[in-house]
């Protein structure tokens, strides 16, 4: 058992395993109520503050999404879906993105988590929020995306943004974080860092090395395209000294980590190698750097093998190790046979086809374009005072939430001038009961 010096807030519908996408489609929610099982049965729940989420609304949802994208998902449901064969492609509702019943309510659930999570961290009533339902880093403002219909990620950064002047997004999904880099590819106030399977049109087929950010957003996209295969000690050797240099040139004051788990070895839809342990290992590394943490789920599609992640690194978060064998009284424990252990033999389907040279040119091809940083001026390197950046009345926001995010920076600009250093930010005032 660790010393718990963190507050962490854990955040669960017990309603939000019960959506189904339909036969045979690889994204079970179910998955989480097996998680929250193993979470409850391992004991975790004594050193987490639990709530059932706020519900995000048709406002919340469009501060990043277009108006008539979330109408139509609040008014589309399998008995009149017949009515909407235009709409269905405008939106890119086919096949991976299906219409079901309780659409709508489900991602109001696990964005409604994502946001409360983001408002926790910002009145400092916990140190680390936790949503594994959340994590949908495909959705694009007007259209669903690889089984993601509202981008949780890019709200709750948006929360995060009222209050923090760099906020940096970290994504170990197999998949590129392309919804979450779209969204902020412009500013400099998100740093996206992507690791990921790219090439042989892997989905999404975004996310090369060359993909930077543009304009004041330039160098502060991070891409990390990786080789089918990859394990465990590839995987640190190249995580460590990005996230290393990541912290030392943009100095996030947040950190939202997606935790997707389809780069398991073993993943339905996934070719890693990694295992759990390995997994793990990023979500400690990242939380060692004592900054206000906001972790998601995102892919993985063998459930058995999601809830074991999960579940263990709920433990590694609030600093508690975790029995090898599953415990028995869990509801689920049939899922875990044969062997009913945490920590199951990687399956390695495929070879590792990222070598060691591999491996060590794209770390110094990311170092080299974050000592670019150095050398543009901005905005951004200054301190904030967390005090008068509340925006209620976002009415005057342009849509574009690019815009929206550069009004913000002439705003906390304004405001620096009142503050030399950090410890001007007192964050008495702020405290919020209702938070
Ligand atoms: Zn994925």
């Amino acid at each position: 058992m660790g010393g718990q010096k963190e507050i962490v807030a854990y955040f669960y519908d017990p309603e939000v395993g019960n959506f189904h996408y339909g036969q045979g489609h690889p994204m079970k929610p179910h998955r989480l109520a097996v998680t929250h099982s193993l979470v409850l049965h391992y004991g975790l729940y004594k050193k987490l503050q639990i709530y059932r989420p706020y519900r995000a609304n048709f406002h919340d949802m469009t501060r990043f999404h277009s108006e008539d994208y979330i109408d139509f998902l609040m008014r589309v449901s399998p008995q009149n879906v017949q009515n909407y064969t235009k709409s269905l492609g405008q939106f890119n509702m086919a096949d991976d993105c299906p219409v079901f019943e309780g659409l709508y309510d489900f991602c109001s659930m696990y964005t409604g988590a994502s946001l409360e999570g983001a408002v926790k961290l910002n009145h400092d009533c916990c140190d680390i929020a936790i949503n594994w339902s959340g994590g949908l880093h495909h959705a694009k403002k007007f259209e669903a995306s690889g089984f993601c219909y509202v981008n949780d990620i890019v709200i709750a950064i948006l929360e995060l943004l009222k209050y923090h002047p760099r906020v940096l997004y970290i994504d170990i999904d197999i998949h590129h974080g392309d919804g979450v880099q779209e969204a902020f590819y412009l500013t400099d106030r998100v740093m996206t860092v992507s690791f990921h399977k790219y090439g042989n049109y892997f989905f999404p087929g975004t996310g090369d090395m060359f993909e930077l950010g543009h304009e004041s957003g330039r160098y502060y996209s991070v891409n990390v395209p990786l080789k089918e295969g990859i394990d465990d000690a590839s995987y640190i050797q190249i995580f460590k000294p990005i996230i290393e240099y990541v912290m030392q040139y943009y100095r996030p004051t947040a950190i939202v980590l997606q935790c997707g788990a389809d780069s398991l070895g073993g993943d339905r839809l996934g070719c890693f190698s990694l295992s759990t342990k390995g997994h793990g290992e990023c979500v400690t590394y990242t939380k060692s750097f004592g900054i206000p943490l906001l972790v998601l789920g995102g892919g993985g599609y063998t459930p058995r093998n999601v809830a074991r992640c999960w579940a263990y690194e709920t433990g590694l978060l609030v600093d508690t190790e975790m029995t090898h064998d599953i415990p028995y009284t869990t509801e689920y424990f049939q899922y875990f046979a044969p062997d009913f252990t945490l920590h199951p033999e990687v399956v390695t389907r495929s070879e590792n086809g990222n070598s060691r040279q591999y491996l060590e040119a794209i770390v110094k091809h990311v170092q080299d374009n974050l000592k670019m940083l150095e050398h543009a001026p901005s905005v951004q390197m200054q301190d904030t005072a967390p005090d008068g950046l509340k925006f209620e009345d976002d009415s005057e926001l342009d849509p574009d939430i690019r815009l929206h995010i550069k009004e913000e920076d002439k705003r906390i600009e304004a405001v620096n001038e009142f503050y030399d250093d950090d410890n001007d930010n007192d964050k008495e005032e702020l405290k919020d009961p209702q938070g």
